[in-house]
């Protein structure tokens, strides 16, 4: 009887989980078709993963945000039931593992991070994440009762249905496999970036965009093990999997470096077996943090790239160099195959995966014990706000003299801590990753690498930089962040504001676009005993009848935007120019142009768009170069020529033109020789040795033709510079530099140099004797810094052109670059 009794429940329990398994439909039922015969629009694949967590108990599924055009963003926890229901305990256990929380860790669950789809174009990803969830959960759920993974199907939505919208409205039926074919061919921008055309692959650690600020906030909730990025690449590559190649940053472990391998070894038994072709330890470095592989290891996970053929180009079949076909099945395939792989690996080695995990951010042997920055309060306090988007701890200390190192002479001297300064402690879980952020240089091992090799966070943000080998002491008070509250002066003559950051330039264009008159200052000056430096605003009460309730207004919108407001009570200084004088000059209210599109670098583009509708907030008018030769340009003030833009014949004719008529033209990075060299303009570039001198020349050609060939890799780079920090020097009174000091660090991100104007203005510069600050720079590459162009100035008629030879915006996290860019706008 107790036999009948214990079969009956043997059969209800197969019964149970078998009409589980028959409930939970593969994506292909679910969609309608087989996975990789079509590109599945976004909201399909939300719906698939909707539909499987609502019925699955090994999966839950969490809403973190929104994108810029409101796709959803979602990650989906895929464990066993038993886990998942107690998704929370564990999700504690790692951060007191982690050591950011306190308590004693009971941890025995490896946590697995799959992150698909960051590139839009590169969409094989999404497709391979929901059916690595249904493998998972249907074939492989042993794996699951000692393993969470968390799936973030789709990194960025808006890019993707940028490429699979395009692609469904341009592919023939059946798909064309010839290479020449529409289908096989993005228009511009491509699907890679998000909606503000920024690449998210390099944003993890600048987290300029909704799409990282929302991530990071559910990713430092939870900090993996294991971080997987999916990519893709070109067409007729093999697959590429860990372990990665050198330069490895200093700080990545031994573990991390061999469980890549232990990984990569794993993902090559499958394609052995299947006889795919792929490569490892190649190409693929890890330095630069802000990348999805790099950002989860200086975080504690084993962070990896994975890259199969493919990529906007591809489409769902294409004709390779081989004679092969690649389709999206077989990319579908492959993705799927290693993050399943990955998945068994951590299942296999769960102990010492969490043991390595809790080992990693144990800090004690980092030479610095702290970082302090120093310098204007606004800047602190983005630092302190970019910080809290990794939810690093910062402090402020009691005063005090300390040795420390300054970055500005390094040399390690006697300093006083002042009450303003932040410091952070690299004696706090993520002291790896401030170390990686703040230290005045990263070692590079090696110096191939085609990323930016300098990001230091005191130079990007233009504050003076201090590092100290000991502990110091945090104050008791904390500072909050001011807020500022104007009060009306109906006595007031005028209004001051000063002028040193980009948010004062936004309080400028808010003042603008509510039709206030606005003045600036030439000369520094001093009223009622207040003391303003160049580029102070001044509104006069006089100048601003025409509205009604002046004080009110102003006063509204400067508390609104936390502007702090001086009044002054007379036009008559105690130095500088009186108010009415010729050097307190009026603001014209700009109209600002950009031009977009094919010929012009995306991203650069984005930047500025970005940093218009994000920072600035200020209207900008988007002007596509298919159109550009038949626009009238009389309607603007200011054109920018984004990174990537090359004007033809016809086009530079219309924009010298246009500042002949009086209209200012800002050239950024390599838009600049559209003019270089041009009859009728100053800007020469700095040529290669080899180009200037006949007998060098042949010297040097006649070296280079006995580099060995597996060296001339190695030979390009004493030719560039993929972006280091330099010093520059500043011409502080000239208006393009109002709120600087006399030098300025700048991020360079190329060889290409430009001598300084022999005619116009050279309002920044790199003189003789420049050296790298921080990163690498190759020799031939450093000798034409010299003596170079940063920004200048060339008149052209009544107006001008200003050239910015490093670009500030660039990822737009060089925070201290961008009062260049507002103050070539709204000064002339
Ligand atoms: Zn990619």
């Amino acid at each position: 009887m107790k036999k009948v009794i214990l079969s009956v429940c043997v059969l209800l329990v197969g019964f149970s989980s078998l009409i589980q398994a028959q409930h939970i439909k593969s994506p292909s039922e679910f969609l309608g078709y087989e996975l990789g015969t079509r590109f599945t629009r976004h909201h399909k694949v939300v719906d698939y993963f909707k539909y499987v967590s609502s019925i699955s108990k090994n999966v839950k599924l969490e809403k973190y945000g929104e994108t810029n055009e409101f796709r959803p963003l979602y990650v989906v926890y895929i464990s066993s039931e038993e886990n998942i229901a107690n998704i929370e305990n564990i999700r504690e256990n790692n951060l007191k593992q982690a050591g950011i929380v306190q308590g004693t860790a009971a941890l025995k669950t490896g946590i697995v991070w799959l992150s698909y789809n960051v590139h839009g174009n590169e969409a094989s990803s999404t497709e391979a994440a929901m059916q690595t969830m249904y493998t998972l959960i249907t074939t492989k759920s042993e794996w699951l009762k000692n393993t969470l993974v968390i799936i973030d199907p789709c990194v960025n939505p808006d890019g993707r249905d940028r490429y699979v919208n395009w692609y469904n409205q341009t592919k023939s039926t059946p798909y064309d496999t010839n290479p020449d074919a529409i289908e096989h061919h993005e228009p511009w921008p491509g699907g890679r970036p998000n909606h503000y055309l920024f690449d998210l692959n390099r944003d993890w650690a600048w987290a300029t965009q909704v799409e990282t600020q929302q991530r990071l906030m559910v990713y430092n909730k939870w900090l993996p093990h294991v971080h997987v990025d999916f990519h893709e690449q070109y067409i007729n590559n093999p697959y590429y999997f860990a372990p990665a190649v050198e330069p490895f940053h200093e700080i990545i472990t031994d573990w991390q470096r061999s469980f890549q391998t232990q990984i990569g070894k794993n993902h090559a038994k499958y394609f052995d077996k299947n006889g795919w072709r792929y490569f490892t330890k190649e190409s693929f470095d890890l330095f630069y943090p802000s990348y999805g592989d790099t950002y989860p290891t200086y975080m504690g996970a084993v962070g990896m790239t994975y890259e199969q053929a493919g990529h906007g180009k591809a489409g769902l079949g294409i004709d390779l160099a081989n004679g092969a076909v690649l389709t999206l099945v077989d990319r579908v395939k492959h993705h799927t195959t290693t993050g399943l792989s990955t998945v068994e690996v951590a299942s296999k080695n769960t102990t010492k995966l969490i043991t390595e995990f809790g080992k990693f951010f144990n800090n004690t042997n980092l030479k610095y014990k702290n970082y302090i920055v120093r310098g204007n309060h606004t800047k602190i306090n983005q630092v302190v706000s970019l910080l809290n988007k990794h939810q690093i701890n910062s402090y402020r200390a009691s005063q005090k003299t300390i040795k420390a190192f300054d970055y500005y002479t390094g040399t390690t001297k006697s300093v006083r801590i002042n009450s303003g300064d932040l410091v952070i402690s690299t004696n706090q879980p993520k002291g790896k990753m401030v170390k990686v952020l703040f230290e005045p240089e990263a070692k590079l091992s090696d110096s191939l690498t085609y990323d930016i090799t300098a990001w230091s966070i005191p130079f990007a943000y233009g504050l003076h930089g201090f590092a100290t080998t000991y502990s110091i002491e945090k104050s008791s008070t904390t500072p909050q962040t001011e807020i500022v509250k104007n009060n009306i002066q109906k006595t007031a003559y005028a209004y001051v504001c000063k002028w040193d950051e980009v948010a004062d330039a936004a309080f400028l264009g808010k003042l603008l676009e509510a039709d206030f008159k606005v003045r600036f200052s030439h000369k520094k000056f001093s009223v009622d005993g207040n003391q303003f430096e160049r580029g102070s605003l001044v509104i006069l009460r006089g100048e601003n009848k025409h509205l009604q309730n002046f004080d009110e207004l102003i006063t509204d919108i400067s508390n609104q935007m936390n502007e702090k407001l001086t009044p002054a009570s007379t036009g008559f200084v105690d130095y500088g120019a009186d108010f009415g004088s010729d050097y307190v000059a009026f603001i014209e209210h700009k109209k600002v142009a950009v031009i977009s599109g094919e010929g012009t670098s995306s991203l650069s583009f984005g930047e500025i768009w970005h940093f218009f509708e994000t920072q600035l907030q200020y209207p900008l008018h988007i002007i596509n170069t298919a159109y550009f030769n038949h626009t009238d340009l009389d309607e603007y003030n200011v054109l920018i020529l984004p990174n990537g833009f090359r004007a033809s014949e016809k086009q530079l004719k219309k924009i010298t033109s246009f500042a002949e008529k009086g209209g200012n033209v800002i050239a950024i990075g390599s838009a600049l020789n559209s003019f270089a060299d041009k009859e009728g303009f100053n800007l020469k570039r700095k040529k290669d040795d080899d180009e200037s001198d006949e007998d060098d020349t042949a010297k040097k050609d006649m070296k280079k033709l006995f580099i060995p060939y597996n060296q001339l890799e190695r030979e390009s780079v004493k030719s560039s510079i993929t972006g280091s920090i330099f010093k520059s020097t500043i011409d502080n009174t000239h208006p393009l530099a109002y709120g600087y000091t006399n030098t300025y660090y700048s991020l360079k991100l190329s060889a290409s140099a430009y001598d300084v104007l022999e005619d116009g203005f050279n309002v920044g510069y790199f003189p003789e004797g420049t050296t790298t600050t921080s990163g690498f720079a190759g020799v031939e590459a450093l000798e034409k810094v010299q003596n170079s162009l940063l920004f200048g100035i060339e008149y052209q008629g009544k107006g001008k052109i200003i050239y910015m030879v490093d670009n500030p915006l660039f990822r737009s996290f060089w925070e201290h670059g961008k009062l260049f860019v507002a103050n070539a706008i709204f000064f002339n």
